[in-house]
């Protein structure tokens, strides 16, 4: 096997929405798993999306250059209606999210119909789709043509959409992460859990080295450029 290259974690939740732990204990939990870099994304809707992003980006303003790894404040829009899903990536962008998750239509969570067509159908708007479950090929189409990536997720319940998503990713040619969502810090994977969950999903050995060492990279890139 080829080396698998490490580990960035792009989706995960601290005491700001529903984790269990503040940014500096998950940042450390993360590096001890193998994880070079890590996006918090906190769930935000408007109750909370000012104080959310005001929490994230002060912790990376004040820890700049302390910590073991790299750290990017995001945000994950949740249970948003898809007519204003827009508008709360691009507020959370304004406000200082590095990272723009949005919720998708996992199997296992209730959001509205047509929150995964929203998230994929601007360029720029959003970086990854979380757990977009039953995702149909008109969007999966759009998530390759407007550079949106799909999810393979670790989290239980979600994880039952992994084969479907991998499946139309492949077929479409959109470009697949691997996300924890962890809430704790037994939910933190490393590389080689990934890498196998990559294959549980029914990647071949090429795509799953792709999914957990090339397309982290790049988005580590794009997530830089801002
Ligand atoms: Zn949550
Ligand atoms: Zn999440």
């Amino acid at each position: 096997m080829e080396n698998l290259g490490s580990r960035v974690e792009f989706h995960s939740h601290s005491i700001f929405s529903d984790g269990a732990l503040l940014p500096a204990a998950l940042v450390r939990e993360a590096e001890v798993r193998g994880n070079i870099g890590l996006a918090i994304t906190d769930h935000v809707d408007a109750s909370n999306i000012e104080e959310v992003l005001k929490g994230l980006t002060k912790f990376e303003r004040d820890t700049r250059g302390q910590l073991p790894i790299k750290f990017f404040p995001g945000a994950e829009v949740s249970y948003v209606a898809p007519k204003y899903l827009p508008d709360y990536c691009r507020k959370a962008r304004r406000l200082g999210a590095k990272v723009i998750v949005v919720h998708g239509e996992s199997p296992s969570e209730q959001v509205y119909p047509g929150t995964n067509h929203a998230a994929v159908k601007e360029k720029g708007l959003v970086d990854i789709l979380a757990h977009p479950g039953n995702i149909v090929e008109e969007d999966a189409i759009l998530a390759a043509q407007n550079g949106v990536y799909l999810e393979i997720t670790a989290r239980r319940g979600h994880k039952e959409g992994n084969r479907h998503v991998a499946e139309m990713a492949r077929r479409y040619g959109a470009k697949l992460v691997v996300d924890t969502d962890c809430h704790k810090e037994d939910d933190l994977i490393t590389q080689e859990q990934a890498f196998a969950l990559c294959k549980e999903a029914g990647l071949t050995d090429e795509e799953a080295l792709a999914t957990v060492r090339d397309n982290p990279l790049e988005l580590v890139k794009r997530i830089e450029r801002r």
